[in-house]
């Protein structure tokens, strides 16, 4: 990786940004500690091991900094890439801007081979960190500590917080929430969460924590509150998940129809009991089987002069809602039908809440019913499938649901029928 202060694109007629350019086999960990020693801050996600480059950027990339800062595409400043017919192009925003297009959110593996990205790099941030975890089976509690999430929601967002929520329901489970934000002082933090840690320090000796902290630096908070630990590796999953929108978390009737949608789905995976083809992911701390991902870029001004290809609803989101449904890697094939099935049961009560919103396509349910529409939006898509005609006839490079998939395609012979 190379840091480089005030980078131009090849191109354009001078410096857009200061950029860190990385080759393709990059990972957030490697990533996020070359931002520390270099006294920048990289958006990225919450994983050590996702590529930085690869599936990550070309499905959109969120974080817990993509509220204020944008999503991983909004950030890119170049990428090379290898296209399908063997030519190595660069894009940016002053040359191949439909192939920039296309590489930000026209999906992994479509495309092109990403050999390198060039990401901005924006200073070094003190970042306001909430911490609060309580241990709690009791369902009231955990109602309750929904209901808060869901009524602050859009508050929340409007103050630069971005991280994740994990409503707990089962015992062995805490509910939590790790929250960052560039946006407020601490005084103005404390504040801002105020409904939560005055509901949660009501509750005493299930608390876990319950704080509002200060940090120097992104990487110093995601060391501390996101993955203090080594990550865990070994486990399938199947997912479904949905783009919840500002507009929902609005309205006093919409805030209720997504706290009826929360309870079911925490219902349905709740009767998941622990067994060797299935073990029991909280347990192992795998992370939480239904978490809201606050990382829409809720206060990133959008007008960029070469718009990515994601879905709209990321724009219009406040929370991409998501479960997953893990399975052993050995499991039965009806083991793991069963875990596809519920997760698509999750994706379809939470697109009746937000119908007419999308999902993210990197973390979404397989099967989903209508993927254009929920990945990309019928303009982008119209627009996506033009240029994988023109540049990859032939669908040299291809995947399951991805721009110009063929489902009679015979590579894709060996996928069970969708679930009902
Ligand atoms: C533990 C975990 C945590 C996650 N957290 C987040 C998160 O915080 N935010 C978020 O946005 N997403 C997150 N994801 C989802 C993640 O973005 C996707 O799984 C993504 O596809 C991973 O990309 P990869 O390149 O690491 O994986 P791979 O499995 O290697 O690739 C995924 C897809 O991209 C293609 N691809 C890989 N490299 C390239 C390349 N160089 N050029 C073109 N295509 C390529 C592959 O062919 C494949 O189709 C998480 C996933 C996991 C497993």
């Amino acid at each position: 990786m190379t840091l480089n202060k005030g980078f131009t694109p090849d191109g354009c007629p001078g410096p857009v940004a200061d950029g860190v350019t990385m080759g393709a086999g990059q990972g957030f960990d490697g990533v996020y500690s070359f931002a520390e020693a270099n006294n920048i801050t990289i958006v990225g996600g919450s994983s050590r091991t996702v590529g930085a480059t690869g599936g990550w950027i070309s499905g959109g990339g969120h974080g817990a900094l993509s509220n204020t800062l944008g999503m991983g595409v909004d950030n890119v400043l170049q990428i090379k890439a290898v296209l399908p017919n063997g030519t190595y192009v660069t894009a940016n925003r002053c040359q191949n801007q439909d192939f920039f297009f296309a590489l930000r959110g026209g999906g992994g593996s479509t495309f092109g081979v990403n050999m390198e990205m060039t990401t901005t790099a924006h200073p070094q941030t003190t970042l306001q960190v909430a911490y609060i975890r309580l241990l709690s089976a009791d369902a009231t509690s955990v109602n309750k500590f929904i209901s808060i999430c869901v009524e602050n929601a859009n508050n929340w967002a409007s103050d630069g917080w971005g991280g994740y929520i994990a409503p707990g329901a089962m015992s062995v489970l805490a509910s939590g929430m790790i929250f960052f934000t560039p946006k407020l002082s601490h005084s103005e933090a404390v504040a801002s969460m105020k409904p939560m840690t005055d509901y949660v320090a009501s509750l005493g000796n299930v608390v876990l924590n319950n704080e509002v902290d200060t940090s120097p630096s992104f990487y110093q908070a995601y060391n501390t509150y996101i993955l203090p630990n080594e990550e865990k590796v070994g486990l399938g999953a199947a997912i479904g998940s949905r783009l919840i929108p500002k507009e929902v978390l609005a309205t006093t009737s919409g805030q209720q129809s997504v706290i009826t949608a929360m309870e079911q789905v925490v219902n349905m995976l709740a009767p998941l009991t622990a067994t060797s083809e299935q073990p029991d992911l909280r347990a192992l701390s795998y992370g939480a089987p239904f978490q809201l991902l606050v990382t829409a870029p809720s206060s990133y001004p959008n007008n960029d002069t070469v718009p990515a290809s994601i879905t709209p609803a990321w724009r219009d989101a406040t929370w991409h809602a998501f479960a997953q449904v893990t399975f052993a890697n050995d499991a039965s094939v009806a083991t793991i039908n069963g875990a596809f099935q519920t997760a698509h049961n999750v994706a379809k009560v939470l697109e009746g809440v937000a119908p007419n919103s999308g999902a993210y396509q990197n973390e979404a349910d397989t099967f989903e019913r209508n993927p254009t529409e929920a990945f990309w939006g019928a303009a982008n898509y119209n627009r996506l499938l033009t240029l994988k005609q023109q540049m990859d006839p032939n669908n040299v490079l291809t995947c399951w649901d991805c721009i110009g998939w063929n489902s009679a395609d015979a590579r894709y012979g060996c996928y069970p029928a969708a679930p009902s």
